[in-house]
């Protein structure tokens, strides 16, 4: 059945697999995993996931080698955020090891699906938890449900590591300051559509959204974290309001492993001008090199990819990624899970 699926032309959306797992928090405690084919989910109208955004999700990739082995990468590390996620919006955090145990078994029980090597494309794991406490007054649940599907996805860049255009806009905050923003929910997604569509309209893949509290210095890119190479540093921004990217973290560890300076750091909107590449960073792509940064409520249009091409840090830092990923290169960080299939 393999043979049916275009591989190279997978679009990232949702492709239907054998299986999905769940697991159900109830009592006081987590039940056994169930393995169901069923991609419905039978819900209280009254839920407070549907009410009060009792949601939260996770987002990670599995790899089928040269060596034929299956890689995830990163595992523990979306374990610990899963968790992170949860207390933020007091739901009930999963066990790491139930988390997982989860991940795992999916893999392996829609094994078919994973992409072969070479092909560009992975099989993405989805997790996401939901609150399903009937109530009207707000309030956190008592039961939890946590899902881990997965879904085939295509190469992210069908015509090649290319740059694209991303735009400032005031208007819009993605999170409050001290708000949501370091979870992975869906509210903060949701509080995002409108800004991301404008953006879309005038012609920019993402919004650069600004802090959220002086509108100074940069902060989230879309649904990814943002980086700069400004007089050859890898910057990126610290702040409390942008999800802690797995993905910048790896290759800020890159980045020092070939001699590159690392600095978290606010950045200032008008150090753009200085940056030399730049690019939205995350599971989905590895990394989105950034051509032009357009600052809408000023006009100003710095201009980072002069050429229009990925720069030479950025492609380098894109190729020892995903070749850990693939198992091409050496996995001294420990960062891949082989699975024994
Ligand atoms: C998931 C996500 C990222 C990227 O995180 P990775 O762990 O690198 O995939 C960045 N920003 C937001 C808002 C996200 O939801």
């Amino acid at each position: 059945m393999n043979e049916q699926i275009d591989w190279k032309h997978l679009p990232f959306g949702y492709y239907p697999t054998d299986y999905n797992v769940r697991c159900t928090f109830k009592d006081g405690k987590w039940g056994e995993i169930e393995v169901t084919s069923s991609d419905k989910i039978e819900l209280h109208m009254a839920a407070t996931c549907l009410h009060y955004g009792q949601e939260l999700f996770e987002g990670l990739k599995a790899f089928r080698g040269s060596d034929g082995k299956v890689r995830i990468f990163r595992m523990k590390d979306n374990a610990e955020r899963v968790r992170s996620s949860a207390r933020g919006i007091l739901m009930e955090p999963i066990p790491e090891d139930l988390f997982c145990r989860m991940c795992e078994m999916v893999v392996k029980l829609n094994e078919r699906f994973i992409p072969p090597y070479g092909s560009g494309a992975s099989l993405y794991i989805r997790p996401l938890e939901i609150g399903l406490s009937p109530s009207i007054g707000v309030k956190a649940a008592k039961e939890y449900m946590f899902i881990v599907m997965v879904t085939p996805v295509g190469p992210y860049f069908k015509t090649g590591f290319g740059c694209t255009d991303i735009c400032i806009m005031r208007d819009y905050d993605r999170v409050a300051p001290r708000g949501t923003g370091r979870f992975k929910i869906g509210g903060n997604y949701a509080a995002s559509l409108v800004a991301s569509e404008h953006a879309h309209e005038m012609g920019f893949s993402a919004v650069l959204f600004l802090d959220p509290k002086e509108k100074k210095y940069l902060d989230e890119c879309g649904p990814a974290n943002f980086f700069a190479i400004i007089d050859g540093k890898y910057v990126t921004p610290k702040s409390d309001s942008i999800l802690p990217s797995i993905t910048n973290r790896a290759l800020m560890t890159l980045a020092r492993d070939m001699g590159i300076e690392v600095e978290e750091r606010h950045i200032a909107v008008e150090e753009l001008e200085r940056a030399s590449e730049a690019g939205a960073c995350g599971t989905a792509a590895v990394i989105s090199p950034v051509g032009k940064v357009k600052d809408i409520d000023t006009g100003k249009e710095y201009v980072i990819a002069r050429d229009g091409k990925p720069g030479p840090i950025c492609t380098k830092l894109y190729n020892a990624l995903s070749d850990i990923r693939l198992g091409d290169a050496p996995d001294n960080h420990d960062w891949n899970t082989i699975l024994d299939i």
